[in-house]
């Protein structure tokens, strides 16, 4: 809208009307995404139609500067904050077929594999591992990541805070030691991760205050912290309720009915209608209609139940993930399966390195490539200390990863239910490189798996196109202001208004050596 060519009256109005000069909450705009997505599905008269449309949806043309990257911090991370704008303006580029005349130029590095990774994060070093276990080391692999930086969502940022060096992941953080979970402790086991931990013991205060250790575990399960709720409504005023679960949320100033239904949800009371519930049964609903239409909760219920869900969803909101999710996650309201040792009920821990989850990739790097890291380097080396990144890629590895590598084509060597080899196609450094594998993991995600795989069998494709997909954005704040935390004896707060609805102080995890703070 261009408002020098309006009256400012009118501008206002229209501003009204589209509720621009209205706060957004986080609610607003996953409520906004969805029945936008709605509406659109609704206009739409088949899905060859809706397929059409998408496609045909212009792309953005815009190239992004370093203003798209932001800040980085400090060490190894820095230049790898997340999506920067190289790694997104080469994702554009192969989406919108910009490479696709210069592709046949590409330089044949000359090099096979036996197996091609795409994406280096869980998923593509998963495969990797799973090779060199299978065939003990005799197999090569080269994985191909986009990033300057390995890690995929599990990667950390790291700033100096008034002295102090922190860390903030920048997506994937906290984890469960599976404990009933053979598959499990083997990979655990052979990337030498412990089982036990120690954490910072509490000091500074003489209030009993309940900690988590990690950030989110809390909102589904009460119990891990002390929370303080804080309301701040036309009718209650401000006022800050303290572990409302401990008293079915009695003191809060939410209607008794709404009362009643957070206590059910959070103690789990509710049984579903449905006779024989099953894993596969929860797969086949959202978390809201499992809650609505399954065990009856009202859906004001639901919009402060989705939030503690949503916090382990990675912030999809309840009205698009299944049940089953949920389930796995031990959102409130759904331990109504038998036997949910290996991931939910009150036994399970939530845990996380001080750097997040990039602890444990490290780890899947440390086995893939062990010259990456010092032969003696303890735990805490592998998680915080330097990566060597001259090892990553040499020849001579068993395992190679090779960073800052776009991949934009794959295609057998032939027919693909004749071909000996593959063929993959990548971005690096200004060139085009291409090199030879008997075998392919695409390990990237499905919207870009869809513009890289040349063969993919058409219902394949056809199914890539039903999927949707949105961005998160990931921001690192550091909190100085926490002290109110401590007068008030909580570790967690939880609020209903304005931007975001929960911050936690976790218990920090000792780890051998110097580090102690999160
Ligand atoms: C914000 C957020 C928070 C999360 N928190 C948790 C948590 O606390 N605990 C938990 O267990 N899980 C969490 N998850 C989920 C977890 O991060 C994912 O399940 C897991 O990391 C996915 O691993 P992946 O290997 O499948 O994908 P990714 O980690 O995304 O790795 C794929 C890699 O492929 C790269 N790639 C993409 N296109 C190309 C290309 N063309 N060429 C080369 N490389 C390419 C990507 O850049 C990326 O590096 C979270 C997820 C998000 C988004």
């Amino acid at each position: 809208m261009n408002k020098k060519s309006e009256s400012p009256a009118l501008s206002c109005r229209k501003d009204h009307e589209l509720g621009l000069d209205t706060d957004i909450t986080r609610r607003d705009f996953i409520g906004g995404t969805c029945v936008g997505a709605g509406a659109v599905l609704l206009s739409m008269g088949s899905p060859g139609l809706s397929r059409a449309g998408v496609e045909g949806f212009p792309p953005p043309s815009i190239k992004l500067g370093p203003d798209w990257t932001g800040p980085g911090g400090t060490g190894e991370y820095s230049t790898s904050n997340g999506n920067t704008h190289e790694v997104l303006n080469l994702a554009h580029d192969l989406r919108n077929g910009n490479f696709e005349e210069s592709l046949p130029s590409a330089i044949d590095t000359g090099e096979s594999h036996d197996l091609v990774v795409v994406g280096g994060g869980f998923a593509g070093f998963g495969a990797a591992l799973a090779l060199q276990r299978e065939f003990e080391g005799q197999k090569n692999c080269l994985v191909l990541d986009n990033h300057a930086m390995y890690g995929g969502e599990a990667k950390h940022n790291e700033f100096i805070v008034d002295g102090y060096q922190i860390y903030g992941p920048q997506g994937s953080s906290s984890f469960s030691v599976l404990r009933n979970n053979p598959t499990f402790h083997s990979v655990w086991h052979d990337l030498g991760l412990p089982t036990e931990f120690d954490h910072v013991p509490l000091s500074g205060t003489s209030k009993q205050i309940r900690f988590s250790l990690d950030p989110y575990a809390a909102m589904r399960l009460p119990d891990r912290a002390s929370i303080g709720y804080f309301f701040d409504g036309a009718d209650s005023g401000r006022q800050w309720v303290i572990d409302p679960h401990l008293n079915g949320f009695r003191d809060t100033p939410l209607s008794a009915p709404l009362q009643q239904e957070l206590h059910d949800a959070f103690a789990h009371r509710r049984k579903p209608k449905h006779p024989e519930p099953s894993e596969q049964w929860l797969d086949g609903m959202t978390y809201r209609e499992f809650l609505v239409n399954e065990l009856g909760f009202s859906q004001a219920a639901f919009e402060i139940l989705d939030y503690s869900y949503a916090s382990d969803s990675s912030t999809a909101s309840g009205d698009i993930c299944s049940a089953y999710y949920a389930y796995l996650v031990d959102a409130p309201g759904t331990r109504v399966l038998p036997g949910q040792s290996d991931w939910g009920g009150d036994e399970r821990d939530y845990l996380m390195f001080p750097a997040g989850n990039a602890g444990i990739i490290r780890h899947f790097v440390r086995s893939l490539v062990p010259a990456a890291f010092p032969p003696d380097a303890t735990f805490e080396d592998v998680v915080i200390g330097p990566t060597n990144t001259a090892a990553l890629d040499m020849a001579g590895n068993s395992t190679r990863i090779r960073l800052s590598s776009t991949v934009l084509k794959i295609e057998h060597d032939g027919i693909p239910e004749k071909a000996g080899h593959v063929y993959i196609t990548y971005y690096r450094n200004g060139n085009l490189e291409r090199v030879r594998a008997k075998a392919v993991v695409v390990a990237t995600p499905g919207h870009v798996a869809k513009h890289v795989i040349r063969d993919l069998p058409g219902e394949i494709q056809a199914a890539y196109q039903e999927f949707h997909h949105a961005p998160q954005l990931v921001i690192n704040v550091a909190l100085t202001n926490w002290r109110f935390m401590e007068t008030l004896g909580i570790s967690a707060v939880r609020w209903f208004d304005g931007f975001g609805w929960w911050a936690a102080l976790r218990q920090p995890m000792s780890t051998g050596g110097s580090l102690t703070s999160p």
